[in-house]
């Protein structure tokens, strides 16, 4: 039978007075905000970079969009920030850093203008896009938790834009580019 520590019995329980006063888990929500503020902010400056190095005008047009459905993402997490009162500031995200890196990478060993490019490409972009999702479909459940559920909607918008373009990405891989890539 597991018995309770000292520590943890004696742990003096967290007191919140009022509805105002910030709690630890809205400040953990509120530092996880700031996790993904900084993720869309430097998807949007890879993005353009990622659409000049596709080879196939339809993968460029699939980034150029989400590109412009970043910049949303971006003021959408700024809305955020202001209905919680809070000031908007990013924070290194590590994850998305190592992501945009492995992008890089995939452009720096593949050959322009060919189709396992772009094959690599959306490998690296859909990445991206699941790093997303999870994100979004965990902190719209917090925001839920802190009831907020106007937080939540908004989050929620995100959310369904990321599995759009994760979605969108799978179809233009499968009809066309992975094929051409294996048969190069
Ligand atoms: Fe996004
Ligand atoms: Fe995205």
């Amino acid at each position: 039978m597991a018995t309770i520590s000292k520590t943890a019995a004696t742990k003096k329980p967290t007191v919140h007075k009022g509805n105002i006063s910030p709690t630890e888990f809205h400040d953990f929500f509120v530092d996880e905000l700031k996790d993904i503020y900084w993720a869309e902010k430097h998807l949007v400056k890879a993005l353009p970079k990622m659409k000049k190095a596709a080879t196939s005008p339809e993968l460029a047009a699939a980034f150029e969009k989400h590109t412009q459905e970043t910049q949303v993402h971006i003021e959408t997490l700024e809305q955020i920030f202001e209905l919680l009162e809070e000031k908007a500031a990013a924070k290194k995200c590590g994850a998305m850093a190592g992501l945009l890196e492995e992008a890089n990478g995939i452009i720096e060993d593949t050959e322009s203008g060919s189709m396992i490019r772009d094959a690599g490409l959306i490998l690296a972009a859909q990445k991206v896009e699941h790093y997303e999702i999870a994100t979004y479909g965990t902190l719209k459940v917090f925001a839920e938790n802190l009831s907020r559920t106007d937080i939540a909607e908004l989050l929620n918008q995100t959310l369904e834009s990321e599995k759009a373009t994760d979605l969108a990405l799978t179809g233009i891989a499968v009809n066309t580019i992975n094929a051409e890539a294996a048969a190069e």
